[in-house]
């Protein structure tokens, strides 16, 4: 093997396999590539290079091979170098989840979240984790919730109709307090609605689809970065809290290419394990905002995992008494942690007239929409939500009580506007942009809304949350 040149990546040629073709030099965007006297690739600015990969995928050889030479030398030498990698969410996602110490993946592709997948079929094998491909997302969810009982921190990946099948199992991880992350890439519904198209309608599916009332965590990163860190976070939360947590990503973002910087070494999520003997093990155990360490089945604790509400050994009860405190060990072992938990990005709110509350893709247009509403002299903030369940209910509440309106820009039509308005509870004027037809809210729709007051302004607390909602739903399928 020859290695062509050292730049922040290191390019090789394999001589042998290269037939001189040039297709490589021709698919490199950035010109990094060029062709010698006899036609063979060289590197003439390694520096452009940004591992876009394309060189690889287009040779018919597999000659040529693009490695982060950061990676390489800071491995090395123990620098504390990052590794800067071009990549997009789904693949920035798939890598934190092994950062954390993902080690079993089961899941069904399906578009926009099939990199996931098809990443991880090949990375966990090489570092001794497990990657099955299964039958569908019910089965999925459910080899999931087996790998996480036997000690392995596990996930899965989907989009919208997967999801659909995924929530009775997800309610069994849920009841059992079993740690995993499902990451939901959402794409337009209901049903299967368009295959490739961003949506951010499965908000309340996160928080309401599976059935019962329980807790739930979910994330929603807005950029390539944020990927890559909330799927560490997700598995972190996951195994504090031990519960299901959601990476909820849109299509947008999983699909989108950005500069993403690594840390040198992973951030791995290490569960605790249980320090008692197994003859005093109560798996669920009541502890007043905290929860049990999960012993892994076969490590010599036996115990029962059923949906039934149970006692503290696992054992199905009926006992009014039992299913109380366990509900309440079930909340609080969240609420009592909000602290912890919460995540939000704001600026320009402390003096703002109007705040536009956006997560995901939406996030992106909303910082461009409020840099040029600040540009003409409109006092106008953002406020980026990357916890969106738990929802930060006190700081809205807050932000109401002294910004007289709000904007909440989402593509769905209305679901956490919805939320805004049960939590300002008229406090301030809720206005909202949405969309569910495939495209993104574009800055200028956003920044039409904080001039002008939104697509469908709505008379806040006139009527319930719920019809004011379905009206104005109603209003916006008429208009369209
Ligand atoms: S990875 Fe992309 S930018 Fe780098 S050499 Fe290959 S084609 Fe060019
Ligand atoms: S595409 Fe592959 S075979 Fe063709 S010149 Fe480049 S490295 Fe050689």
């Amino acid at each position: 093997m020859t290695v062509v040149e050292r730049g922040i990546y290191r390019i090789e040629v394999t001589r042998e396999l290269c037939k001189a073709c040039g297709l490589c030099v021709a698919w490199c965007p950035q010109k990094v590539l060029a062709s010698d006297d006899e036609e063979y690739p060289v590197v003439v600015n390694a520096a452009a290079c940004v591992d876009c990969k394309s060189c690889e995928r287009h040779c018919p050889e597999l000659a040529i091979e693009v490695i982060p030479a950061i990676q390489a030398i800071g491995q090395q030498a123990g620098s504390s170098m990052p590794q800067i990698r071009f990549m997009h969410g789904n693949e920035a996602a798939a890598e934190g989840a092994i950062a954390a110490g993902c080690r079993f993946y089961a899941g069904y592709p399906i578009t926009p979240s099939t990199e996931i997948a098809e990443i991880l079929s090949q990375r966990l094998p090489e570092i001794g984790g497990i990657f099955v491909q299964m039958e569908d997302e019910i089965a999925s969810m459910a080899a999931v919730i087996g790998a996480s009982l036997g000690g392995l921190k596990s996930a899965t990946a989907t989009s919208g109709p997967g999801f659909s099948l995924m929530q009775e199992n997800l309610g069994f991880a849920v009841a059992c307090e079993i740690p995993c992350v499902i990451m939901n890439v959402q794409r337009v519904g209901p049903s299967t609605g368009m295959a490739t198209k961003p949506a951010q309608g499965d908000v309340m599916q996160a928080r309401w689809g599976t059935h019962g009332d329980h807790p739930i965590i979910v994330l929603t990163p807005s950029s390539v970065q944020e990927s890559y860190r909330l799927a560490v976070r997700a598995f972190e939360l996951s195994e504090r809290f031990r519960t299901p947590v959601i990476l909820l990503m849109d299509g947008i973002v999983a699909q989108l290419k950005e500069r993403v910087e690594l840390p040198d070494a992973p951030t791995v999520v290490v569960r605790s394990l249980p320090t008692e003997p197994p003859e005093t093990y109560r798996p669920f155990a009541y502890v007043p905002g905290g929860v049990q360490p999960l012993a892994p089945f076969g490590s010599g604790y036996r115990y029962h995992v059923t949906g039934m509400s149970h006692d503290e050994f696992g054992f199905p009860t009926e006992k009014p008494e039992h299913v109380a405190e366990w509900r309440r060990h079930m909340a609080s072992k969240i609420d009592d942690h909000l602290d912890d938990i919460l995540e939000w990005e704001e600026y320009g709110v402390a003096d703002a007239d109007v705040v536009v509350i956006s997560f995901g893709a939406t996030a992106r247009s909303v910082a461009f929409a409020v840099e040029q509403a600040r540009a003409r002299g409109i006092k106008a903030g953002a406020l980026k939500i990357l916890t969106i369940w738990p929802f930060p209910e006190a700081h809205v509440r807050a932000i109401a009580a002294r910004v007289p309106r709000i904007v909440v820009a989402e593509m769905n039509l209305g679901q956490i506007r919805l939320e805004v308005e049960r939590v300002v509870a008229g406090r301030a004027v809720v206005q909202g942009v949405h969309r569910a037809d495939g495209l993104a809210i574009t800055p200028e729709q956003i920044l039409a809304a904080i001039i002008d007051g939104g697509s469908d302004p709505s008379p806040h607390l006139r009527e319930s949350p719920h019809s004011q909602a379905a009206t104005a739903s109603r209003d916006r399928l008429g208009a369209s």
